[in-house]
């Protein structure tokens, strides 16, 4: 899709209300209201909760300050999948390198990544991801991600307080926004000529790949040496739009039916 100049002005103004907070696995109801006021002082709105330890509560209406509406309207879900499922662009963030390295950008790349994604597509929908309190983000949810956004700190001490996290990346977004409302808009088109495939297909793809290695006895589950992974993270990095997707499940689909695969398999 070619943003025309009226796409791209929509872009501009989504920026804003296409970018949704993910807090995974909250244990302190506090750092979710501090992270709704974080989110309303810039001007942002879509909360979702990824099965939080308790449901927001007195305190976090308190620390939200009066953010109230966007602790009544964050949606809840079970898992990271659910939260991710309609996104085109997914951002992880991380406060240490990971085993696995993962494209890794500042919080100010973040933001324009963000607004690439929103012009190109006014409709795309961009997911922030914040981890838990103690752990973080796991490496499986972290391999759902686009980017790893890291915010620079101190090396001795680079584990900011979730809603801190929030607060820095939201308002980079915000200072993004602000520039573009006088941004020279032809500049800012994207001349990508297919909408970005959704978390949910990609994972579809995912799947059908796994099935497919397994039962060429190229991957073998029981020994897996990262493979999935380093797949995952390949495709990750290539940002597929959903023609690619397709041609990709279409040639999964042709090896089966060569290989004669499916016949093969036990029936479930
Ligand atoms: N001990 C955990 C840190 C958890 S801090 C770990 O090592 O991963 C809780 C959350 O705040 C993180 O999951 C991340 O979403 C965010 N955060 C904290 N510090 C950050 C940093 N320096 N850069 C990016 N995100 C950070």
């Amino acid at each position: 899709m070619s943003a025309n100049t009226s796409e791209v002005a929509a872009g501009v103004a989504g920026l804003l209300s296409n970018v949704r907070i993910v807090l995974v696995n909250t244990t302190h109801t506090g750092n979710i209201g501090a992270a709704a006021r974080a989110m309303k002082n810039m001007g942002l709105s879509r909360l979702t909760l990824v099965a939080p330890k308790q449901q927001p509560d007195a305190e976090a209406y308190a620390r939200s300050s009066r953010a109230d509406e966007i602790l009544d309207q964050a949606m809840i879900v079970d898992d990271l999948e659910a939260a991710i499922a309609d996104c085109q662009l997914v951002i992880g963030t991380s406060a240490r390198q990971r085993n696995l390295c993962w494209p890794l950008i500042t919080p100010r790349q973040m933001a324009d990544e963000a607004a690439k994604a929103s012009m190109a597509q006014p409709d795309a929908q961009i997911a922030l991801v914040f981890g838990r309190e103690d752990r973080g983000l796991t490496n499986e949810e972290l391999a759902l991600c686009h980017f790893h956004v890291n915010i620079p700190t101190d090396e001795s001490f680079s584990s900011l307080n979730v809603a801190a996290a929030v607060q820095v990346l939201v308002y980079e977004l915000r200072v993004k926004w602000l520039e573009l409302q006088d941004a020279t808009l032809p500049d800012w088109q994207d001349e990508w000529d297919v909408d970005w495939a959704d978390a949910a297909g990609v994972e579809r793809f995912y799947q059908h790949l796994e099935q497919v290695l397994t039962d060429l006895d190229f991957y073998d589950p029981e020994n897996p040496r990262n493979l999935m992974q380093r797949l995952r993270r390949l495709y990750q990095r290539a940002r597929l739009d959903q023609t690619e997707l397709n041609i990709l499940r279409g040639i999964l689909t042709a090896t089966e039916k060569a290989a004669d695969l499916k016949a093969k398999r036990p029936k479930s």
